[in-house]
């Protein structure tokens, strides 16, 4: 993963006429966040200049570039990696009366000793399960305990289980259920897997759609995207599918976080924070709902997104878990991993 920060392009300098602009690394993938970009440069004139990479390849980058690195903003698409990247002491801390009004408490990290928030959540994703209607009832996969019952043996599709996403689902099912009966939990996953992990969370539903397995687990703006397809093909894929939202009757659907900080070697500290108080504002948090099919993480936004609220009925109840927790759990799963041998 780390050989990806010496392929990325070196950051390409655009300012302003009076010279304002922003740095940012960022590990949203989604073409969608272009026109979020496009609103705030033209509302406050503050030029992006923008560097992709995924989670770890931005941590690798930050920590090569040290002091000297140009980097103002820093988006990450996980809660374990925005944990981590703050244990790291990659991010800035900073006081924002905006941002801290906006976004709840269990959705940014605790005050730091200078009396700063060092990260905020944005939007908020779920972690559901989809099946093939023909072959599975609700009632066999709505919990994620159930996706190691031998009775899937041969039908579950799943993604790496070291891609950050699982690495957070399996980190809060250490807090749920303890190390011991998690690993025992992954083991029947290995067990049930129809194919080895490959590809993405869309590929895991078209496993589904195309017979290949019968059940898979997906983030939800994957799935909300096929939904709003105007692809007939792909509209066709999500009617043979149910969708179910884990845990209803226990602890809730894990729920990760999407979120932004200010960087620690920032040398542009107002405008970096001027854009993640823009992130929480109304307008950019209807985008990530209706723009990228993701929940907002600022408190009273309206949103109307039908895909979101087709799936989840509207409401849902989604698990409470300190971020911390999940984040420092990270190690201990990757060692069950490799033992239970989950590539
Ligand atoms: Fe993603």
């Amino acid at each position: 993963m780390a050989a990806i920060v010496f392929l990325l392009p070196p950051l390409a300098i655009a300012q302003s006429a009076d010279g304002a602009f922003i740095n940012i690394y960022s590990a949203r993938h989604y073409p969608t966040d272009e026109a979020l970009y496009a609103d705030f440069t033209k509302s406050t004139g503050i030029k992006i200049n923008r560097i992709d990479s995924d989670d770890a390849g931005i941590l690798t980058r930050l920590k090569a570039e040290g002091a000297a690195s140009p980097a103002d903003v820093i988006l990450l698409v996980d809660a374990a990696r925005l944990w981590r990247a703050e244990v790291e002491g990659l991010f800035l801390p900073v006081k924002s009366k905006i941002l801290e009004e906006a976004i709840p408490d269990n959705l940014r990290a605790k005050r730091a000793d200078n009396g700063g928030i060092p990260w905020f959540g944005l939007s908020t994703r779920a972690r559901v399960i989809v099946y093939d209607k023909l072959k599975l009832q609700k009632s066999d996969v709505d919990s994620y305990e159930k996706l190691a019952d031998p009775k899937l043996k041969g039908k579950l599709c799943i993604r790496s289980g070291s891609h950050p996403y699982n690495l957070s689902l399996f980190g809060a099912m250490t807090e749920h259920i303890g190390p011991q009966q998690t690993e025992i939990w992954l083991k029947g996953l290995v067990n049930n897997l129809a194919r080895n992990p490959a590809g993405g969370d869309t590929d895991q539903i078209k496993g589904v759609a195309s017979g290949e397995c019968n059940v898979a687990v997906t983030n939800t703006y994957y799935l909300a995207r096929l939904m709003r397809s105007s692809n007939p093909a792909e509209k066709a894929m999500v009617e043979k599918l149910g969708v179910v939202f884990p845990n209803q009757s226990s602890w809730g659907t894990h729920l990760n976080i999407a979120g932004g900080a200010v960087a620690r070697n920032s040398k542009n500290h107002t405008n970096a924070l001027k854009f993640l108080e823009y992130l929480a504002s109304a307008s950019a948090q209807n985008h990530f709902a209706n723009g990228n099919n993701e929940w907002p993480a600022a408190k009273g936004i309206n949103f109307d997104n039908p895909a979101l609220k087709a799936m989840s009925g509207g409401v849902f109840k989604s698990e409470v878990l300190p971020v911390s927790a999940v984040g420092m759990n990270q190690i201990k799963v990757q060692q069950m991993l490799d033992r239970v041998g989950f590539k």
